[in-house]
């Protein structure tokens, strides 16, 4: 089901992207919780915390999935703030709404079908632009930056929570290990899938490491760029700002 949402036409890698999150929409919290032992909470509480989004204000969540942040930030601006909650994919953005409901999230948020590349709102609207573990699933990364940054206020910002790369070799094979034979095993088991998670595998590994992706945010525009490593670098936030 799609839950009434018109799906959004795309490319190849999207439409690949697109059958791994219909595959695991339903079962997508638990796979969460598991495969990251729960940490991905810690996470996604840190970049609430740099996100420093005020009451009142208007947050844009990419590629918001089940709506974890999305839920912290309807919580954070209030009943005169407005959280935008969006993704490319109908059957994610549905699942997503229905936990909002019955968390009892009602009024300040709204439900958007959108690709990160191509934002469908004008400039200098949102005091704060997110996406966390979306940006590696989107086809032109820079353009979903330079988007981002479009639609941010000056001095608004955008924080990205993504997979990186491990700061060390040791940790690094052992995560290779993990993703490439624990985590299909997970997911052959639980969502009876394990090439959905081959894929989260591969594309982990494709996305561009700290550096990189700090210098495609300079590219967009974006200014006082820095990252926060976490989990030995398994995961980084990227914070940057719109002057
Ligand atoms: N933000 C949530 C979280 O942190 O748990 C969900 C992340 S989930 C791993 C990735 C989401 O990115 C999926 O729901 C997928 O549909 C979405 N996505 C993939 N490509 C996208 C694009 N081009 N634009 C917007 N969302 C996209």
């Amino acid at each position: 089901t799609h839950f009434g949402y018109r799906q959004v036409p795309v490319g190849e890698k999207a439409a690949r992207v697109r059958e791994v999150f219909d595959s695991v929409a339903s079962r997508y919290d638990l796979m969460n919780d598991l495969m990251s032992l729960g940490i991905h909470r810690l996470w996604k509480r840190h970049a609430i915390e740099l996100a420093g989004v005020r009451r009142g204000q208007q947050v844009l969540d990419l590629a918001s999935g089940t709506g974890d942040l999305a839920d912290r930030f309807a919580g954070i601006v209030g009943p005169d703030g407005l959280v935008v909650m969006s993704d490319i994919n109908a059957a994610m953005l549905g699942e997503g709404r229905e936990r909002m409901l019955d968390r009892g999230r009602v009024g300040n948020l709204q439900y958007s079908l959108i690709n990160a590349e191509k934002i469908p709102f004008g400039e200098d609207r949102f005091d704060c632009v997110t996406i966390s573990f979306g940006l590696r699933n989107v086809t032109d990364k820079q353009a979903a930056l330079n988007e981002m940054f479009r639609v941010l206020r000056p001095g608004g910002k955008a924080l990205i929570l993504e997979f990186s790369h491990p700061l060390t070799k040791p940790l690094s094979k052992a995560y290779d290990v993990y993703s490439f034979s624990v985590l299909p095993t997970l997911g052959k088991l639980i969502v009876n899938d394990s090439g959905s998670y081959r894929y989260l595998a591969e594309s982990i590994r494709m996305h561009p490491d700290q550096e990189t992706l700090r210098s495609m945010m300079e590219t967009a525009g974006f200014e006082r760029c820095e990252y926060f490593n976490h989990t030995g670098g398994i995961v980084a936030i990227h914070r940057g700002y719109k002057l």
